[in-house]
């Protein structure tokens, strides 16, 4: 699960992480009373940050950096209410509904930093650069060599060596490598006890006068350990999530919508996988994944089915079930169940096989509803490409 700067920066903030004070508005009037106060307060500039589940915002518009009251009214302005398109949003874009107003800093550089999972090693693994910033990943496709990983020994935690490790590979030193040693260990405390998949500062910056301080902040939680942090778990925003994988969550569903127009319906995740690959090597491309699991019932494949359809983008549906624990009769009741109330426009192709595969094909005969019959998946590729392009 996925929060919003505004909130990551709490969280850092709980953990003795250095962040700029700021708070979050949802109208240009409350941002116009922050940045007074912070101006007021003495600060230099002050910072109009759009809040979307994505990063990129900076080059589309969405930070802004204000040197007086009038202009931080005007940028409040200019991003509320904008639909922002970066890198990260998909063509779409995301409408902004929330602002944080945080204090500006005074920046000397600007470096990259994260925490991830790292599962080659099966250990965290916190990534470097110097070169931090919006241009990040760049720096990753053209020159790697300035991107240095220390992985962590989860029991042993993080040493005293390789926090010198990594404060020399951010250049910091003296008064701000004893900031950097601190800023590790409480980053990486936050990472291990928040039960995080993913955290990353860029940019971290060295201000001017030789302080260190999170200047952005992305926090991404691992779902299954989301019961031992219920105060996280309410921080969900469904705003900023896709309305059909909210709905399908609602059912239990592992269901992720991409960008092409076949969708599909499999059990299984490594099925899935399959046969997204079978898709794009006949030259179509998937509209979602969608594991319907091992042991779905009839109404998990009926929700199952109506979500899939329900995405305007699907031009065409395929089938792909290999009845083990998930019988071929009930998923065959399920897909004509769902299709009474739904009316099917588009063709569908249908591979099963499995444990009562015959009464689940017989199901279907009977059902009087339009499709193709494949032998395996390749085949049901290709039979799907054919009759979409008829
Ligand atoms: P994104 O990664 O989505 O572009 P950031 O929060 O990283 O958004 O902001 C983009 C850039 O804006 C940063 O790299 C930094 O240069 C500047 N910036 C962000 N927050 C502040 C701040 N509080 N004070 C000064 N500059 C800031
Ligand atoms: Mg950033």
């Amino acid at each position: 699960m996925n929060i919003h700067e505004f909130q990551a920066k709490q969280v850092l903030d709980h953990f003795g992480v250095p962040v700029p004070r700021g708070s979050m508005t949802e109208s240009v009037e409350g941002a116009k009373i922050l940045a007074k106060k912070m101006f007021d307060d003495g600060a230099k500039a002050v910072v109009v940050k759009a809040q979307i589940h994505a990063g990129g915002r900076g080059k589309a518009g969405g930070v802004k950096v204000c040197k007086d009251l009038k202009r931080a009214g005007e940028a409040a302005g200019d991003i509320l209410g904008k639909t922002l398109v970066t890198p990260q949003t998909g063509p779409g874009g995301k409408l902004v509904k929330k602002l944080l107003v945080e204090e500006g800093t005074a920046i000397a550089r600007e470096m990259y930093v994260s925490v991830i999972l790292d599962r080659v090693v099966s250990k965290p693994a916190i990534i470097v650069s110097q070169a931090g910033g919006m241009e990040i990943e760049e720096v990753a496709r053209k020159t790697p060599e300035k991107i240095v990983t220390v992985r962590v020994d989860p029991v042993a935690g993080l040493r005293d060596y390789q926090l010198r490790e990594l404060n020399s590979a951010l250049g910091l030193s003296g008064g701000l490598a004893k900031q950097g040693g601190e800023f590790f260990l409480n980053l990486f405390q936050t990472f291990m006890e928040m039960d995080c998949s993913q955290v990353e500062i860029n940019p971290l910056v060295v201000t001017e006068d030789e302080n260190l301080i999170a200047l952005d902040a992305k926090l991404n939680f691992d779902d299954t350990a989301l019961f031992r942090h219920q105060d996280i778990a309410d921080l969900r925003d469904l705003d900023e999530e896709d309305p059909l994988e909210v709905e399908a969550g609602k059912f239990n569903l592992n269901y992720i919508k991409l960008d092409g127009n076949v969708g599909c319906m499999v059990n299984g995740a490594g099925l899935a996988m399959a046969t997204m690959d079978m898709i794009q090597t006949v030259g179509l491309m998937p509209a979602n994944f969608l594991d319907v699991g091992g042991g779905a019932s009839q109404e998990m494949i009926e929700n199952a089915f109506r979500i899939l359809l329900s995405d305007e983008n699907v031009k065409g549906v395929l089938i792909n079930i290999f009845g083990g624990i998930l019988r071929c009769d009930v998923l065959a009741n399920g897909i004509v169940a769902a299709a009474k109330n739904l009316d099917l426009k588009v063709p569908m192709v249908i591979r099963l096989e499995g444990t009562n595969v015959e009464q689940g094909r017989q199901i279907l005969a009977e059902s009087g509803l339009d499709f193709t019959v494949a032998k395996n998946f390749k085949d049901a590729a290709e039979k799907l490409k054919k009759v979409m392009k008829n």
